[in-house]
């Protein structure tokens, strides 16, 4: 199984005008498979976003990034330039996303033209007629303007921009969140058609439970910046080993009776991510810590609980 990325002990920090330091990404370690969907959940804050940002070198971090095996580098420039040609971006708000006043014939060919600085006239047509069509749009939408389009639609329109390059990795940040039911299923299966034709890999951020079930071949649940627990995204719903990934799924309604309810309610409050807690990063939530959670005896890091099933060495031993 190829990687195309491996990231280990990200760390990333922002400084706030004030100068305390958010602490967004607190030792992410992470592979994402050639060919996969990656699910990424967690609540609103956890770092999810942040993670796709580090990895189109769009902000500054600690730790090690690996890319199409080449080791990302901030001070390289060329490198960065390749890394987000090889890496496309599908955002949350499609509209938000194009530029109201460019025709999309246009907002397609922009990546191509920035990428391929010598690509010919017809090139661009061909790419631009082709990557509509991809979308099951038809070529007179490369005339309109973006208002012109409806919400699913700017969307096809995100996700033909995003693989106009032929990226090795596309990462795909909430992208169904502001879309109706109807239209989310849609979308979803259009990236699922896509990803077979395509050969495609995805990084799926969502905080939404069902649609990284219905997308996802492995699940990576975020908890203030850090994976709390990976696995096959089956494997993850219906046994889950950490009492976050038990909680989320305890908070949404399940037809499955196979899956295993356990009602569990987190106590307490999200930490502030300027005020880190000490040991482990869950404690203050968890609704069974001991002495050794709270006083950080015990490592951050994953164990395999059951075959490629990983969760927080505290957490699993807490259950
Ligand atoms: P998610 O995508 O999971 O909702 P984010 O990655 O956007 O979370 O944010 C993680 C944390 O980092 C949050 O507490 C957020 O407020 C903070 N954060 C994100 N970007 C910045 C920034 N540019 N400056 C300061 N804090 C930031
Ligand atoms: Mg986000």
């Amino acid at each position: 199984m190829k990687k195309l990325a491996e990231v280990s002990n990200l760390e990333v920090k922002f400084k706030l005008p004030n100068k305390e330091l958010v602490h967004a990404l607190n030792g992410v370690n992470i592979n994402i498979h050639e060919n996969e969907t990656l699910g990424l959940i967690g609540e609103s804050g956890s770092g999810k976003s942040t993670l796709g940002k580090a990895l189109l070198g769009l902000i500054e971090y600690e730790g090690k990034i690996n890319l199409f095996q080449r080791d990302l580098d901030l001070n390289n420039k060329l490198l960065i330039r390749n890394t987000r040609k090889d890496i496309g971006v599908v955002f949350q708000e499609p509209f938000l996303s194009l530029n109201p006043r460019m025709k999309i014939k246009n907002i397609l060919a922009e990546p191509l033209v920035i990428h391929n600085p010598n690509i010919s006239k017809d090139e661009i047509n061909e790419k631009t007629r082709i990557s509509v069509e991809n979308v099951f749009l038809n070529t007179d939408y490369l005339e309109k303007y973006p208002s012109q389009l409806s919400g699913g639609e700017q969307q096809r329109i995100g996700i033909a921009r995003a693989i106009i390059n032929s990226p090795k990795l596309i990462i795909l940040d909430e992208p169904t969140s502001s879309l109706d039911l109807s239209v989310r299923n849609e979308i979803l299966r259009l990236l699922k058609n896509l990803q077979m034709e395509l050969g495609l890999t995805y990084l799926f951020i969502s905080h939404d439970i069902h649609t990284i079930k219905n997308i996802s071949n492995r699940t990576a649940v975020m908890y203030l910046g850090s994976i709390m627990e990976l696995g096959e995204t089956k494997e993850v719903i219906e046994n889950p080993v950490h009492p976050y990934t038990k909680a989320l799924l305890s908070s949404v309604l399940s037809p499955n009776p196979k899956i295993k309810k356990t009602q569990i309610k987190l106590k307490g409050e999200i930490p502030k991510v300027t005020s880190l807690p000490r040991g482990c990063l869950f404690s203050s939530r968890c609704p069974n810590p001991t002495e050794d959670c709270k006083n950080g005896s015990i490592e951050r890091e994953l164990i395999e609980v059951s075959s490629n099933h990983y969760g927080d060495k505290c957490c699993v031993n807490c259950l």
